[in-house]
C-alpha cells in the first residue's frame, strides 16, 4: 500500500511541496518530486495528479451525528414562516409517513410563535401521534399534546419546551426513533464525499457510540471518516469506564471527552450576556453553572481521562468558561485539550484573556449565514465582537472549524468560504464584521490543523512526515484558484491512504 504522490502542488498544512510518500497509510516523506522518488520504496504505486492541489483531509470538530441523521427523516420547516404553512406541511407529511413520531426541524420557534403557531395547531395537524418541532438552534422545541404526554411534561400548556427540557426531548427521541448503524454509515459516506475525513460528534450518547461502532465500512471496503465522540456530562461515569476500556484498543470510533453547556444560544436569548439583549433590555440570558462547579466538573472529567468541550456563546458564558479553566488544573497527559465551543461574542478583553488559557476555540463560520437575528439581539456596537476569528487567531488562539450540523450547514467548503470572506454576514450586519475574515490558508488550517489540535491528535490534519494520509484532491491547481470557487472543489477523498470517494468533477454546492 505504498504510494508516491505527485501533484501540481501538495499543501502539507505547513508548506507547499511537489510530492509525498505514503507507507501503510502514513506520510513518510514530503518534498521535491526528485527527493520523494528517491525515498519511495520500490514497487510503490505512482499516483499522479497534474494540475491538481492536494490538501489534508478536512476535520469537522463539532457536529451531531444522531441529530443530523434524524434530520434526514424529519419534516423540513426552515423555509416556512407562517402558521398555515407549518400546519399544512405537517398534515401532508403525516399522511405520507407512518413513523411513530413526527419531528420537524429548522425554522425558528420564536418566529413561528409570533406567527401565532400554537400547540393546538399541532394537535389539529396530527392527532394520533406525537409531534415535536425542533428550533434551528436545537435549543428550543414545540410539542403537541401527544408528545407532551409521552415526554411526561405537564406544565408546558403552550407546547414550548425550553433549554432545560431539551435533554429529555433528545433522550426520548433516541428511544422512539433510534438511528441504525446503516443510517450512520450512509451519513458518514456522504460526509466523506464532502471532503471530511474525521468528524467529532458532540453530545453523543452511549447508544449513539455503540451504533457508530457497529457502522463499520460496507462490503465495498471504502473507508469512512474517523469519528471522535464527546459524551454528555450527565454520562460521565459510563464515559469514564468506556474511555478506560477503549484506551487498550482504539478503533475508528473513539470517545475523547464530555460536553458541558455553560449557557444557551442567541436565537432563544438563552446565551449569557454581560449587558442585556438589545431586543430585551431586562434580560441577559443565564449561566447554567457557577465558576466553582464548572471548575470542579473540568477536574472531575480530567481525572477520568476525559477532555472537556464547553459550550459558551455569550460573552458572560465565555468569560465564565475562561475563569473556570484558570481555576481548574490542565488536562493530564494523553487527554485532549479543553475546548470552548461556538464563542459567539468575544470582546477584546476576553480575546486577551483567552490567550493565557490553553483552550482551542471550536467555531462555526456557517453561523454567519444562519444567525439572522444577530444584529437584533446584540445591537450595532456589540456585533463587532461577534465570531471574531481573525482577532482570536492573531492573539495566538488555535481555532478549529466545524458545522454544528444539523444546526448549521454541513458542507465544510461553505464554512471555509464564510470564514474567509464573510460576505453573507453583510446581510445581517452591513459592513461590520468583514474585518474578522481570515485568509484561505488560515481557513483551511481551521478545518485541518485546528481540528486535529481540538481532538489532541497531531498526526491528523497534516501531510508532513508522521501524518496520517487523510487527503483530498481538489479540482484546482493552486490555493487562490480553489479559493475563488463558490462550489466544493473536492474530487477525491482518501482516508488512511485508501480512496473513499471519487467524483468525476467537482460536485457543486450540496443541500444541507
Ligand atoms: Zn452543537
Amino acid at each position: 500500500m505504498d504510494q508516491l504522490w505527485t501533484a501540481e502542488k501538495v499543501y502539507t498544512g505547513r508548506r507547499r511541496v511537489e510530492a509525498i510518500v505514503v507507507e501503510d497509510g502514513r506520510v513518510v516523506a514530503a518534498g521535491s518530486a526528485r527527493s520523494a522518488r528517491r525515498e519511495s520504496p520500490t514497487g510503490a504505486e505512482r499516483i499522479r495528479r497534474p494540475g491538481r492541489l492536494v490538501v489534508p483531509g478536512w476535520i469537522d470538530a463539532h457536529l451531531h451525528l444522531t441529530a443530523l441523521a434524524r434530520s434526514r427523516e424529519s419534516v423540513p420547516l426552515g423555509d416556512l414562516s407562517s402558521r398555515a404553512g407549518v400546519t399544512r406541511r405537517l398534515t401532508a407529511w403525516a399522511a405520507e409517513h407512518p413513523d411513530p413520531v413526527i419531528v420537524g426541524v429548522g425554522g425558528s420557534i420564536p418566529a413561528f410563535g409570533r406567527g401565532s403557531l400554537r400547540r393546538l395547531d399541532l394537535d389539529r395537524a396530527v392527532r394520533d401521534r406525537p409531534v415535536v418541532l425542533i428550533d434551528a438552534s436545537g435549543h428550543q422545541a414545540m410539542a403537541n399534546r401527544a408528545a407532551l404526554a409521552a415526554l411526561g411534561v405537564r406544565s408546558a400548556g403552550s407546547g414550548i419546551l425550553g433549554e432545560r427540557s431539551m435533554a429529555t426531548v433528545y433522550d426520548w427521541l433516541e428511544q422512539v426513533m433510534p438511528i441504525r448503524p446503516e443510517q450512520y454509515r450512509r451519513l458518514l459516506a456522504e460526509l466523506a464525499a464532502r471532503g471530511l475525513t474525521t468528524v467529532a460528534s458532540v453530545q453523543a450518547s452511549a447508544r449513539e457510540r455503540a451504533a457508530l461502532r457497529r457502522s463499520e465500512p460496507g462490503r465495498d471496503g471504502r473507508p469512512l471518516p474517523r469519528v471522535r465522540c464527546y459524551a454528555p456530562i450527565s454520562e460521565l461515569a459510563t464515559a469514564a469506564r468506556e474511555r478506560k476500556a477503549g484506551e487498550a484498543s482504539p478503533g475508528r470510533v473513539r470517545l475523547v471527552g464530555v460536553k458541558i453547556f455553560v449557557d444557551g444560544a442567541f436565537g432563544p436569548r438563552t446565551a449569557a450576556l454581560r449587558e442585556p439583549y438589545a431586543d430585551r433590555p431586562d434580560w441577559r440570558g443565564e449561566l447554567l453553572w457557577s465558576d466553582r462547579a464548572l471548575a470542579a466538573a473540568i477536574d472531575h472529567a480530567h481525572g477520568a481521562g476525559l477532555a472537556v468541550a464547553m459550550h459558551a456563546i455569550g460573552d458572560r458564558g465565555v468569560a465564565s468558561a475562561l475563569r473556570a479553566l484558570r481555576r481548574a488544573g490542565g488536562p493530564p497527559a494523553g487527554v485532549a485539550p479543553p475546548r470552548i465551543e461556538h464563542a459567539g461574542l468575544v470582546p477584546t478583553d476576553l480575546v486577551r484573556r483567552w490567550r493565557s488559557v490553553r483552550a482551542v476555540g471550536v467555531v462555526q463560520p456557517g453561523f454567519l449565514e444562519t444567525d439572522q437575528w444577530l444584529l437584533r439581539r446584540l445591537g450595532r456596537s456589540r456585533i463587532r465582537c461577534a465570531y471574531p476569528f481573525r482577532s482570536l487567531l492573531r492573539a495566538g488562539v488555535v481555532l478549529a472549524g466545524s458545522s454544528d450540523a444539523p444546526y448549521g450547514p454541513v458542507d465544510p467548503w461553505r464554512g471555509i468560504r464564510l470564514a474567509m470572506r464573510r460576505p453573507e454576514i453583510d446581510r445581517i450586519a452591513p459592513g461590520l464584521t468583514v474585518r474578522e475574515g481570515v485568509s484561505f490558508v488560515d481557513a483551511v488550517r481551521m478545518y485541518t490543523h485546528g481540528g486535529a489540535a481540538a481532538l489532541g491528535e497531531p498526526t491528523l490534519g497534516s501531510l508532513e512526515p508522521g501524518g496520517v494520509a487523510d487527503l483530498l484532491v481538489l479540482g484546482a491547481a493552486s490555493e487562490s484558484a480553489a479559493a475563488r470557487r463558490p462550489d466544493s472543489p473536492v474530487l477525491e477523498t482518501w482516508i488512511g491512504g485508501v480512496r473513499s470517494v471519487h467524483h468525476r468533477r467537482p460536485t457543486g454546492r450540496q443541500a444541507r
